[in-house]
């Protein structure tokens, strides 16, 4: 496995320094620096080394539904387990806007799940949720229920925070309900990311939301409507927001490569990776009855429409490392940056280093990048191989 080196060590090529180094088969760990800066040839025997992916915004996969009133404990663990082959080592099971009973049913299905299982409770970095204080207006709401859509509600978020066990540590609404600021100025204080999404929020609005805390224009570019006011819009306004990151879904299906290269000119290190992907994502291709209503067609490339739809999109089967290998396979970004976008950068907004005790250079993913695409061969969490490929790495 790996580079040739020792009985207990690999070599393998950082993929943001470009070094190669030894590092401990068992742990994972850098064992020792070569000294060698590498050079720069992706076609190089010697596979790459990167920290573990994060994903800060995940609906399901394979099969398994984060927003079933059916999850459950083991569905939940499976998909971990899934995850990790695939180098997602943390990520937040977004839990989107739905009665109020049934969100409370989820947020505890999962809690309980990360009781049962240390190694779900370490790859679950917290919940996302999202909705239901997003717009009502349609276009902006997306798929989301407008029945169960309601203004920032403290109480309720309370109620939902102790259903989850106090595990949210996401929240996307929407600012431009009136008490937006009170509500997001609060979850700021309770340490928790405040994102927007689903908003058809004004630029002062949006400006508020951010002096009061939010931090992240969560899939910038989708939902909203297909007709926005040129000037001033809901795109721009966050865009041009410097205090904001933005996240952005880089299915291949979801945004155009030309959005994707301005929100990465204009965002820099604050633009990230999240894959938003539903449950079908790791599914073969085929069709597929769908929760939010009708039959989907999982394509042969990929993407993921209503059956019948004229080619309407229906959300994304596409995960997290499949959004960095479209980065760097399209030349949108190099390698070192794509990983970034889905790693250290939505770690470092997080702060998951301090909340989860998530360690990029104990969360690692062995991993080689040839005719464009991404192969997995080795996960760590927290120093420990969580998972193998049967594959030789060279
Ligand atoms: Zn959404």
């Amino acid at each position: 496995m790996g580079g040739q080196s020792g009985d207990n060590g690999f070599l393998a090529r950082d993929c943001r320094s470009g070094r190669i180094a030894e590092y401990s088969s068992e742990s994972g760990d850098l064992i020792k620096d070569s000294g060698s800066p590498g050079n720069d040839c992706s076609d190089s025997d010697v596979p790459y080394i990167g920290s573990g992916l994060v994903d800060l915004q995940i609906n399901g996969v394979k099969g398994i539904d984060f927003n079933s009133c059916s999850l459950s404990e083991e569905g939940l663990i499976s998909a971990a387990g899934y995850l990790l082959t695939r180098g997602i080592t943390t990520f937040f099971p977004t839990v989107i806007t739905n009665s109020v009973n049934n969100t409370r049913l989820i947020l505890s299905v999962i809690d309980r799940a990360c009781l049962a299982s240390p190694l779900l409770n370490k790859c679950i970095g917290g919940i996302h949720l999202e909705g239901p204080f997003i717009s009502r207006s349609d276009g902006y709401r997306g798929a989301h229920k407008k029945r169960y859509v309601r203004a920032p509600d403290r109480e309720l978020f309370k109620s939902f925070q102790e259903a989850s066990g106090g595990r949210i540590r996401i929240i996307s609404l929407s600012p431009e309900w009136d008490n937006a600021t009170d509500f997001i100025r609060i979850c700021k204080k309770e340490g928790l990311l405040v994102s927007i999404a689903h908003s058809a929020a004004s630029a002062v609005q949006v400006i508020a939301a951010v002096k009061a805390g939010a931090r992240l224009a969560s899939h910038l570019g989708n939902a909203v409507p297909l007709m926005l006011p040129r000037h001033s819009n809901i795109i721009y306004e966050q865009l041009a927001n410097e205090d904001l990151y933005a996240s952005i879904v880089a299915d291949g299906f979801h945004l155009p490569d030309s959005f994707i290269r301005v929100v990465i000119k204009t965002k820099r290190r604050k633009a990230i990776l999240a894959s938003d992907a539903t449950c079908f994502a790791g599914m073969p291709p085929g069709v597929y009855k769908a929760h939010i209503g009708g039959d989907v067609v999982l394509g042969e490339d990929g993407s993921l429409r209503m059956k019948g739809g004229k080619g309407l999109l229906a959300g994304s089967a596409k995960l997290l490392t499949d959004n960095v290998q479209q980065l760097a396979g399209n030349d949108l970004t190099d390698l070192s940056l794509a990983w970034y976008m889905a790693s250290a950068g939505p770690a470092r907004l997080i702060n998951l280093k301090q909340t989860t005790g998530y360690d990029n250079q104990r969360d690692r993913v062995l991993f080689n990048f040839k005719n464009r695409k991404i192969f997995i061969y080795e996960v760590w969490k927290n120093g420990v191989s969580v998972w193998k490929s049967q594959r030789s790495a060279n």
